[in-house]
């Protein structure tokens, strides 16, 4: 579904992504994981196109998109900062993006009902996003970014924002959320434990390497090598 082939990128000689390859699912919430420095908001932000790869490709659904700019490519990025509009409301927050595309005001009060309802803020739609607590305003920034249907969604850091009790609760809330939109996910962290809870393969990053890819239990369980081990195990 999505696939990235040898990607490497380079800042003034610095390799930053280095032979990168990897294929998602559809449906997936596949996790980059890895410490401070790895590479992987380098590998999220060429999938969204705010990077452009030295070398490799990435096609996602049968199309190479590597070229295309951000708002060509059939995929969200949501920013750990949110990013909502302050000015506006939760449902002007979302329906933003479907004005810009010029749909018809039925349809864009639809989907926004349709947004609202996935991640529960019927009752809270007319508020700014200054009147909501950190877990509402990640939930807007959620269906913001769902709201005109992408192929994938890209999440750097998305409990980033949030206090240690929040992050536990949420985690399980935006793996509903996503479940139940269909959308594929990839999503970036540097904690073991959000990456071990949400999603359903992970590739652990050191130095603009890959790894190990596996699921959860197999990452936990059989580390490939010794890097891997220590960084799985260092909260354990
Ligand atoms: P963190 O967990 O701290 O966010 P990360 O895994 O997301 O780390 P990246 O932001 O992908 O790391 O950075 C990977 C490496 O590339 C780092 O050494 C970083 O300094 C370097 N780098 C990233 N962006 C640039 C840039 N625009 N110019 C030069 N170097 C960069
Ligand atoms: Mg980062």
């Amino acid at each position: 579904y999505l696939s990235i082939r040898a990607l490497r990128k380079e800042f003034d000689g610095f390799v930053a992504l280095d032979d990168v390859s990897l294929d998602v699912r559809k449906g997936e919430i596949f996790a980059l994981l890895g410490g401070s420095g790895s590479g992987k908001s380098t590998l999220l932000r060429c999938l969204g196109g705010f990077e452009t790869p030295t070398a490799g490709t990435i096609d996602l659904d049968g199309q190479r998109i590597n070229a295309l700019p951000p708002y060509q490519r059939p995929i969200n990025m949501m920013f750990q900062s949110y990013a909502l509009f302050p000015h506006m409301s939760v449902e002007q927050n979302i329906a933003f993006g479907l004005k810009q595309d010029g749909l018809a005001r039925d349809a864009i009060r639809r989907r926004v009902g349709e947004m609202l309802e996935l991640v529960q803020l019927e009752k809270l739609a007319k508020r700014k996003p200054h009147q909501l607590s950190g877990g509402q305003q990640q939930r807007v920034a959620l269906a913001r970014s769902l709201a005109k249907g992408p192929k994938l969604l890209l999440l750097d850091e998305p409990m980033g924002a949030l206090d240690k009790k929040l992050r536990s609760q949420m985690q399980i809330e935006l793996v509903n959320i996503i479940e139940t939109s269909g959308v594929t996910c990839v999503m970036v962290t540097h904690d073991q434990e959000e990456a071990m809870t949400m999603a359903t393969r992970i590739a652990v990053m050191d130095a603009g390497w890959i790894q190990q890819v596996g699921k959860p239990d197999e990452i936990y369980e059989q580390p490939a090598n010794r890097f891997v081990a220590g960084f799985i195990g260092s909260v354990n």
